[in-house]
């Protein structure tokens, strides 16, 4: 974490004033002071991040303040990616130690080994020399010195091995970790924005090439506004894990289900028609509008909450962006008729018209 330390190298005073008003700024905006948000907020304070700050900067000029979402996808972006390079320069690193560990000790077993076949040569030598008793114990002597340093050396090159596949196992995991991470919404474990976005170009492109179809589902959970200003930011939060989970239940196979941005939501069909995307889409607004939610902290009956759902299929003569506009104003047809509801997009040809 060389990048985060050389962040931080504030004296008391400095951190204790950039820290109150991280956390009087958190605690103004309703957002709570978990680390990741206390951090975005920190890192703005301390004025160590300019990139960070002009991007906040920017936000607070369209609305008053950050909300969790702009919290977790600054510390993402600026914080967290840094820590992830890290590892990956750290692993980098030990591969390079470890590889040169095991070459000099191979390099040493390799010299070992030709003395040892210097030494027994030598024997062979020596015993058709018809040697004495004497000579012959010598010998003996000589090769069992001999022997047991080899295997010494050996069993040295078959621990240092073993070590070395224990630190590659754990840098395989911390990489492993790193892959996952990077495709995954922090919040509610589903696909994030960036595997969407790349999923869903591979099967247009897919389609394109070799025929097939493909659909497209948006989610919007209705007045969330409404229901985050009643019952607060982290009950929010857990309502859109709840959503991802009945989404995930929802999905099967090659269906993905992804957090798009906020409260919305999209579940990209594999070889799915328009009919069977809206049995899909009715079946996940059914689940979502059975849930009682609970307030996990107080047991407090909540309610329930519904989506706006639209539905588009891809039909081969559009591209990805004008496919994902029709199933967005299809949600958005969902939302004028009075919510909770599933709407089919328009075929391309009748948009265009
Ligand atoms: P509509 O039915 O028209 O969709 O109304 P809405 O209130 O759901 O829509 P609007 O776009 O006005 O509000 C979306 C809200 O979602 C605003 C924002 O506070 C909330 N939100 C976005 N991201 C997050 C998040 O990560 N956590 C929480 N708790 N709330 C979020
Ligand atoms: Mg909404
Ligand atoms: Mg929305």
């Amino acid at each position: 974490m060389v990048q985060l330390v050389d962040y931080y190298h504030h004296d008391i005073d400095a951190a204790d004033n950039f820290a109150s008003k991280a956390f009087n700024r958190l605690r103004n905006d309703g957002i709570p002071a978990v680390p990741q948000n206390f951090e975005v907020w920190y890192v703005y304070f301390a004025n160590v991040n300019p990139k960070l700050k002009d991007e906040i900067n920017n936000i607070l000029m369209d609305q008053p303040q950050l909300t969790s979402r702009d919290c977790q996808d600054l510390y993402e972006k600026y914080i967290n990616n840094g820590q992830d390079r890290e590892t990956v320069q750290r692993a980098g690193d030990q591969i390079q130690a470890t590889l040169q560990d095991i070459s000099s000790v191979v390099q040493n077993v390799k010299d070992v080994t030709s003395n040892y076949t210097g030494s027994l040569k030598d024997i062979k030598d020596k015993v058709t020399e018809t040697p004495t008793p004497e000579e012959l114990r010598d010998i003996v002597d000589a090769l069992t010195r001999d022997t047991e340093k080899m295997m010494q050396y050996n069993a040295e090159l078959e621990k240092r091995l073993d070590q070395s596949s224990l630190v590659m196992n754990d840098l395989k995991r911390d990489l492993e970790r790193i892959r996952r991470e990077a495709i995954t919404d922090g919040l509610t474990g589903l696909a994030n924005r960036k595997s969407f976005d790349d999923q869903i170009a591979r099967l247009w492109r897919d389609c394109r090439k070799n025929g097939g179809t493909f659909s497209l589902l948006m989610v919007d959970i209705d007045h969330f506004k409404a229901f985050n200003d009643n019952h607060g930011h982290q009950v929010g939060d857990q309502v859109l894990r709840l959503v991802a989970m009945t989404m995930i239940n929802e999905v099967k196979g090659q269906d993905m289900a992804a957090r798009y941005g906020g409260e919305e939501f999209a579940i990209i069909l594999p070889g799915t028609n328009i009919n069977a995307a809206k049995t899909v889409g009715e079946n996940l607004r059914k689940a979502i509008e059975q849930k009682e939610i609970v307030n996990r902290s107080t047991g407090n009956q909540l309610g329930r909450i519904t989506v706006s759902i639209g539905a588009a299929q891809f039909y081969g003569m559009e591209d990805v962006d004008g496919l994902i506009s029709r199933a967005d104003k299809a949600l958005y047809a969902s939302k004028n008729k009075g919510r909770n509801q599933v709407s089919v997009a328009e075929t391309p040809h009748d948009a265009a018209e």
